[in-house]
């Protein structure tokens, strides 16, 4: 493979994708960049569209699911200082599509900008939390996105509305592309008591974390009128374990890898307990992971 002399120096091989994730398993990237520019983003894809090399984008690693055969492409990172930029104008906050969503909380709530503190806890980049549209307690982040900045495979930057995204329960119609930035519309908020509420919904979703534990990814959407959690755990089980993978026991809606699960371990667990409820009550459980 040849690689132009301006983005070799950013092109890693056989690179393990493991430590990315929050599950901490899966196999290597053929090919791995760490754009530390948006210039150079905009080249890897379009140098990869050329040689006909497929893509994909790394967040926070929250929500995939490597496998050990890993992928057979080009991983981006969105990682570096100058795709996580944030910055407000009047009641709008645009985030790069690389920045980590708690800092996109807190830097809205010190600006005294309200509609975004739901999604403090959620881990994860903005990017893939437009991908998931991911949320909390009723509210998600598309119900806040007026315009979204992407990359086309073939390197077409343009700019779509919340509405072209086709946000819906944990989904969105952004898969594919690379999410450059995203501009929310929020609202202004006093900052003292903006705060109280922040800092609220920060104990109350820390209450109901599992602590501890690491190496966790949450498999299932909730679907309408019930949690995954409720009815994993209502068909008992709650705990159940395949090779090394397990569901918790005390949040039966994450999954969690031991030290010697494999992403086999755990896509076999995921399909068991879709299965079960499926069988027994009737509902199947989407997924909310990505897999690679
Ligand atoms: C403990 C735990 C708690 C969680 N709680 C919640 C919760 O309360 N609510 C909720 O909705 N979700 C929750 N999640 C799921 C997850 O945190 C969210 O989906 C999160 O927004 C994923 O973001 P990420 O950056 O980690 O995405 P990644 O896991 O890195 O990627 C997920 C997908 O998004 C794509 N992607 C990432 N960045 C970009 C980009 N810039 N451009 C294009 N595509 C991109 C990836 O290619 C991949 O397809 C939880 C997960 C864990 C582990």
């Amino acid at each position: 493979m040849q690689f132009p002399d301006s983005l070799a120096h950013l092109i890693q091989f056989d690179y393990p994708l493991a430590p990315h994730l929050w599950l901490g398993i899966g196999g290597p990237a053929r090919y791995y960049a760490e754009p530390t520019s948006r210039g150079e983003l905009i080249d890897l894809v379009r140098w990869a569209a050329q040689q006909s090399i497929p893509v994909r984008v790394l967040g926070g690693g929250s929500n995939l699911i490597a496998r050990e055969s890993g992928v057979d492409g080009l991983v981006i990172s969105m990682g570096a200082g100058p795709l996580c930029e944030l910055s407000t104008e009047g009641s709008r906050l645009t985030a790069g599509g690389g920045a980590k969503l708690s800092h996109v909380v807190t830097h809205a709530v010190g600006a005294g900008l309200a509609g975004l503190e739901h999604l403090l806890g959620i881990p994860g980049t903005v990017g893939g939390a437009l991908v998931s549209n991911a949320g909390a307690g009723g509210r998600d982040i598309g119900s806040v996105t007026e315009q979204i900045e992407i990359l086309s495979r073939d390197g077409v930057v343009r700019s779509i509305s919340g509405d072209e995204a086709q946000f819906s329960h944990r989904r969105s119609d952004l898969c594919g592309d690379v999410i450059l930035s995203a501009t929310f519309r929020l609202e202004k908020s006093d900052l003292e008591s903006l705060t109280k509420r922040m800092q609220k919904l920060w104990i109350t979703r820390n209450s109901s974390q599992l602590s501890g534990v690491s190496r966790i990814a949450m498999p299932f959407v909730d679907p309408d009128g019930a949690t995954a959690q409720r009815l994993i755990a209502d068909i008992g089980l709650a705990g159940t374990r395949e090779g090394g993978a397990s569901i918790s026991a005390d949040r039966p809606n994450l999954l969690v890898a031991s030290e010697t699960a494999t992403s086999n371990d755990c896509l076999r667990l995921i399909e068991r307990v879709r299965e079960q409820v499926l069988l027994q009550t009737g509902i199947d459980l989407q997924s909310n992971l990505q897999i690679w």
